[in-house]
């Protein structure tokens, strides 16, 4: 169990997150929206423990998040992919994906190479040289040779045409099916990820304006009124 229990957090005398909770069951896919600047990042930031919230607090297995210990919660099994292309660019595919699980279970790589064939044909390629759809899948490939229970998207599909965003989700999908690993997706693209999650949690000014199921808020004539 993931839980945010009345987290807040900021910068400065900015508060940027206000008293957000949140609990997700092992395997869970939450959408995180909301407009530029409604906190979102902050709160992945928060879970991860790269930010230290000014109040609340995150736990993960019933076991507080310590903020500041980023490599030890990535080995608690929370992996963070920030927005862009987390990629080694002068590296090929495979030293990327063997890169990233130095300090983890090297053979994982032919799981991770069978749900994306896409890097499995490219494994020689310069990371550098692929499109950005093909990178962004790399970036999601180096998260999973940590195995995480979780995973922390931040805007994957930030700049890829529409039919590359459709792949990129389907992708994120097969991971939770193939892995259990549960997804917390920070997106913009609101139509395209409430078809992968299964909860959703639209942030506004840093509060919790909707927080629910994700069929509930596709429903939703008046959903762009939330923003
Ligand atoms: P976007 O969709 O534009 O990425 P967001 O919803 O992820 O936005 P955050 O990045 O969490 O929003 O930012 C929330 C607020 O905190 C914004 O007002 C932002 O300017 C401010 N902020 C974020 N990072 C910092 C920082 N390092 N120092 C000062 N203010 C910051």
């Amino acid at each position: 169990m993931l839980e945010i229990d009345h987290v807040t957090a900021g910068y400065g005398t900015l508060t940027a997150l206000r008293d957000i909770s949140v609990a997700l069951e092992p395997g869970a896919r939450l959408g995180v929206f909301g407009h530029n600047g409604a906190g979102k990042t902050t709160l992945l930031r928060c879970i991860v423990g790269a930010h230290a919230a000014s109040a609340g607090s995150v736990r993960f297995n019933g076991e507080p998040i310590p903020p500041g210990r980023v490599p030890e919660t990535v080995r608690r099994g929370l992996a963070f992919v920030p927005q862009g292309h987390n990629v080694f660019p002068n590296l090929s595919v495979e030293r990327n994906l063997r890169v990233s699980g130095l300090l983890f279970d090297q053979s994982f790589i032919k799981e991770v190479l069978k749900v994306f064939p896409v890097l499995d044909e490219r494994r020689a390629q310069r990371a550098g040289s692929m499109s950005g759809g093909e990178q962004q899948m790399l970036a999601l490939g180096m998260a999973l040779m940590t195995q995480p229970k979780w995973l922390l998207l931040d805007e994957p599909s930030t700049g890829l045409a529409p039919v590359i965003v459709r792949n990129v989700m389907a992708q994120m999908r097969k991971v939770n099916e193939s892995f259990g690993t549960g997804l917390i997706v920070v997106e913009q693209n609101v139509p395209a990820t409430l078809k992968l999650v299964d909860q959703a949690l639209i942030l506004k000014s840093g509060k919790a304006v909707f927080q629910g199921e994700a069929g509930e808020l596709s429903a939703k004539p008046d959903l762009w009124e939330w923003f």
